[in-house]
């Protein structure tokens, strides 16, 4: 499929407004809001594709999602996040996915859960019908917990009533109420996403993600690499710029203030570093990267630098509100593992 912008094919310009590092999701929506905004704006991107997490490839006639499967909200325009790509003139069509998800155990079975939170619950107390009136509980508290941490996170509403769960581990709440191995496997197999071991989860978060699942979920019709090119044509439609296959490899600083960046750009021989200003430096590249490699010493040190050393990948991502405590410094290494093995369900 032939892809939808032009990408820069002569240098840059020496100035912008913004550079954003990175044509993630993150690094494309933050990009054309600049731009239509009406500053000159830069995206690097170090691969020849955009969309980082939320790009495909092809194998064999197959396409495969790099990562991302599932978009919660983004094709519910009464939400932020699907008003805002309406914001955008993002045409892509999202399909409602029905259902969800579909979890594989090791005994062979399989459970697919469907979009509709009632049908749900029903169909676990089918599946397991000895665990059909802790179910009902589970997911009482599991309600209550959502619309605490909803208020206290995004609302900034200090309240007392998140006492009782805030340093509850999604472990913690799931041995209380269950006693099936394979149910509390079924109720943590979404758990990789969030990027800690039930042990290490904060249940305030796994309950503020688990019921936002049913507020819907979609896919892009023709795939993610359509939604993420189309952000990539509407920037450039505004008067952006995108720099391909590009690699920023310092963030330049300045008494303590960023005035540009350090690219490595072009093909084969005349490949080589050059320096742009920009007023503004966006790092869309993950927390580690920017800390660790793109600034330099003179930032890195103001940046409480320690703290990000426990840091999963994925905790970086979604912020101080991951992890037990709703306050994130775990690591484990191995959540993709989790649909596959009891031993770390467990964990
Ligand atoms: C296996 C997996 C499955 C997931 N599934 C889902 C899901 O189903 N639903 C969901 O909502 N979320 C899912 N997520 C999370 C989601 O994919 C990410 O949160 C999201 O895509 C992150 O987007 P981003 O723009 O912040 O970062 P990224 O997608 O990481 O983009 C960063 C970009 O910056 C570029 N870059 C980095 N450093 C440099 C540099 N020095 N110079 C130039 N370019 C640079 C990278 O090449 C990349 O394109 C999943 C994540 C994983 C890992």
């Amino acid at each position: 499929m032939a892809r939808r912008f032009r990408a820069l094919r002569e240098e840059p310009n020496a100035a912008y407004d913004a550079v954003v590092i990175g044509a993630g999701v993150g690094g494309l929506i933050c990009a054309n809001l600049l731009a239509r905004a009406g500053l000159s704006v830069l995206i690097v991107e170090q691969h020849f594709m955009v969309g980082g997490y939320c790009s495909t490839f092809r194998r064999k006639g197959y396409t495969f999602d790099a990562a991302t499967h599932f978009y919660p909200l983004l094709g519910n325009p009464a939400t932020i996040t699907g008003s805002l790509l309406s914001e955008l003139d993002i045409t892509t069509d999202w399909v409602r996915m029905d259902p969800v998800d579909c979890f594989h155990f090791p005994d062979g079975s399989r459970f697919s859960v469907p979009a509709d939170f009632d049908s749900y619950l029903h169909k676990l107390k089918i599946e397991f019908p000895d665990e059909a009136e802790n179910l009902d509980r589970f997911f009482g508290v599991v309600r209550k917990t959502y619309l605490i941490g909803l208020m206290r996170y995004f609302r900034n509403v200090e309240t007392e009533r998140i006492a009782p769960y805030k340093d509850l581990t999604i472990r913690e709440v799931l041995n209380r109420h269950f006693r099936g191995e394979k149910l509390r496997l079924l109720l943590t197999g979404d758990i990789g996403h969030w990027g800690s071991p039930p042990s290490q989860t904060s249940f305030v978060f796994d309950s503020m993600l688990r019921l936002s699942y049913f507020l819907g979920n979609y896919y892009p019709r023709g795939g993610s690499q359509v939604f993420v090119d189309e952000l990539a044509q509407r920037f450039e439609e505004a008067g952006g710029h995108i720099l391909m296959s590009s690699m920023v490899r310092r963030i330049l600083v300045r008494n303590h203030t960023a005035w540009g960046i350090e690219v490595e750009t072009g093909q084969g021989r005349n490949r080589k570093a050059r320096q742009i200003s920009a007023g503004v430096v966006v790092s869309n590249a993950d927390l580690h990267h920017t800390l660790k490699q793109l600034i330099g010493s003179e930032l890195r040190g103001r940046c409480r630098h320690r703290r990000l050393q426990g840091l999963s990948a994925d905790c970086v991502r979604s912020g101080p509100r991951a992890g037990r405590g709703a306050d994130c410094h775990h690591s484990k290494a191995d959540r993709y593992r989790l649909r596959r093995d009891h031993r770390l369900a467990r964990a």
